[in-house]
Parts: C-alpha cells; structure tokens; sequence
C-alpha cells in the first residue's frame, strides 16, 4: 500500500512529505489510519541530533486513529478507535516482572532498531527501508505498529486529544501521579510550559497540590499557565540560581516537587534549589547524550533533597490512558486546552517551527477529521 509520510533523511535535514511503500501488518501488528498525531519535542530531537535515530524515518509517537486491518494474533479488531503508546512492553524481561513496564529492556533495546518487534520495518521506498520512530510513525496517513501500542479510546473523546494523552499527558501527569506521587497540599513547581510541563501542571491541580508554580521563559505560557490553575507565575530570569529563589519565595520555603520538563541542565540545577527539605526535583526533559549536571551536595545528604527521573510517566498505559481520558470527559483534565494549533501533515516543518519557537502549547497534525 502507499501512504504519504514525512520523511527524516538524516540529522539537520527538513522533513519532506512523499509516497513511501508501506507493508501489511504481520502476526501480532495492527495498520491505523491516522486521524491526529501530536508534534512533541522528541521528535525535533532526532531531527536536530540530540537523540540518534536511525534514517531515514518516519517521525512521530504522538497518535490516534482507527484500526484498518490486523495481522493473526492481533487482540484489537479493525474498526476500533485507538491512540498509541509508544513502548510496547515484553511482560518477560527483569523490570517488566518486577512492576516497572515503562522501563521494559527489551521494548527500549528494539526502539533504537528502527524497525517493529521483530526488528524490521513495514516501511519502504524503492525497495529500501525506510525506519519507524518509537514503533509508530505517526507523522502518517498510514502505519503499521505493535497491536500491543492500540489503546481503545473511550466513546466521546476526539482523536486529538486521545493522540496527546498517548505521550505528552501521559508523561506529564505520570510524573506528578505515579513517579513522585503528589498528595493533596503537596507544594508543587513545574520548569517548562510546553505540552509535556503543561500536563504536569494540570495533573498537580487535579491532585490538589498547592501552591503550583509555573516557570517559562514565555509570558504567554505563564499566562496560559495561570489559566490552567497555576497559582503563581514565575519568570525564568537571571539564571538557575536566582529563578529558584523567586519559586522559593512564592512557596514559602520551597516546592515538596519540582518537575523539569526542558532536559536542559540549568533548569535541572532550578529545579533541585527549588525544593524545601525532602523535596524532590524530578526530571523529566530529555537532555542531550552528553549533558551533566552539577549539584551542590551539602543538601542531598543534610537536608534529604531528592533527585528522581521519569519515563513516559512510569506510565501503565493499558491502565493509565483510559483513567486520564475518564478525567478528561467529566472535565477534570481540560486536555483540549493544550492544543494551540492543527495544521495538515505538509505543515510538519512549520508545527516545528512553532514549538521550537515557544509558541503556544501543544500542535497536533490533522490527518483526518481529528475532532
Ligand atoms: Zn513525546
Ligand atoms: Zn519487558
């Protein structure tokens, strides 16, 4: 079958929608037209390098569809409205029987592949493969993914907002939810109002933390911010150091949780002098390769400050999406409110452009009737 996909052909190369081959699902495989796909910062991540990906590819973990044919063994059956988690877990190796599938070695090990779980590709142009991006390759018309990515999507929901729980609310409310476990009154920062910054943000005011903090470099996203139920707004200015005062004078001594949402490494420092004793910076931007972090350690040790990472919000997704669709529905997650832009699938350079740009929150490529 042909589809029109964008295609990466190498780091720094724009993408460039055209007509690839795409093969029909094998045992355990689903193919979903897609309807909607999110445009998150890790996709630009392959693009400018910061993360090594195999080219060429087809980009884009961020999306939701309907399935259109299935290979044996399947699970899901065509016809049914599905987004996509990007980590099919194994249930076999050491982290899946000890509770923690997000961190499957076996799904981690084959995304770097490029192919699906057999470690080939369904895609190709002239013959020659063409790679897939985190077993999906949303920034299509058509793929072809693990059946185990499918998740239902519950009646009532639109593709797009199903498309953006399948990465950035999930790992942003999973990070608040499930990695640090915020309580009601816990005191709450987030470092970065993108998508992913966004939803942690609205996954600590349904949780009843307060404060919550809201940190950009962007007026606009704290404005926007402060509309989401941020209670205070705090200017990234004058460095690490001196924005974490500022966040620890609105709180009163500090956040129990400051979540950083950019991977870059000043935030990071931010985030760790911005939480009060036993509090926990946690980390959940991906940085470069080669970034470090230096820390003052007197206070990991004298006053029980906290490091914690987050992956893809220690997310269960079989258990996980359908609650946070739940909550959207009876409005309690307002997701619909991340998504600033929807633009065709031709205008994936110019959805790049605005996310690098620190534009508005969340654009979903429209494929197809997303609402
Ligand atoms: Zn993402
Ligand atoms: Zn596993």
């Amino acid at each position: 079958m042909r589809v029109r996909a964008a295609v990466l052909e190498g780091v720094g190369r724009p993408l460039q929608v055209q007509e690839l081959d795409l093969a029909a699902p094998g045992p355990g495989e689903a193919r979903v037209r897609l309807h909607a796909s999110g445009v998150c910062h890790s996709d630009y991540n392959a693009v400018d390098g910061t993360a090594e990906t195999r080219c060429p590819a087809v980009l884009g973990h961020e999306g939701a569809g309907v399935v259109e044919a299935v290979g044996e063994g399947a699970g899901i059956a065509a016809g049914a409205r599905v987004m996509l988690a990007w980590l099919p877990a194994c249930g076999r190796c050491d982290e899946c029987a000890r509770g923690l599938p997000h961190l499957c070695a076996s799904a981690w090990r084959d995304m770097g592949h490029g192919g699906l779980l057999d470690g080939t590709p369904r895609l190709s142009r002239d013959g020659a493969p063409v790679y897939h991006y985190s077993f999906l390759s949303t920034f299509a018309e058509r793929t072809v993914v693990p059946a185990a990515c499918c998740i239902p999507i519950p009646d009532g929901v639109p593709f797009d907002v199903a498309a953006l729980a399948g990465c950035a609310v999930a790992t942003g409310t999973g990070a608040v939810w499930r990695t640090a476990g915020v309580r009601p009154g816990d005191r709450v920062a987030v470092l970065g109002c993108g998508g992913v910054g966004m939803s942690a943000l609205l996954g600590a005011v349904a949780a009843g933390a307060h404060p919550v903090v809201a940190v950009d470099v962007s007026a606009d996203k704290l404005a926007a911010a402060e509309e989401l139920g941020a209670t205070h707004a705090v200017p990234w200015e004058g460095g690490a150091e001196r924005t974490a005062e500022r966040v620890v004078e609105v709180t009163g001594g500090g956040v129990d949780y400051a979540i950083e949402a950019t991977g870059r490494p000043e935030a990071a420092l931010a985030a760790f002098l911005s939480t009060r004793p036993r509090g926990a910076a946690v980390l959940i931007g991906i940085p470069r390769a080669d970034a470090t972090i230096t820390l003052p350690a007197l206070p990991i040790p004298r006053l029980e400050r906290r490091i914690i990472g987050s992956i893809y919000g220690s997310s269960r997704p079989q258990r996980d999406f359908p609650a946070l669709l739940a909550l959207y529905r009876r409005g309690r997650l307002p997701l619909d409110r991340l998504i600033s832009r929807r633009l065709p699938l031709e205008a994936v350079e110019e959805a790049f452009g605005i996310m690098r740009a620190g534009q508005g929150l969340r654009v979903v490529l429209d494929m197809e009737d997303a609402r």
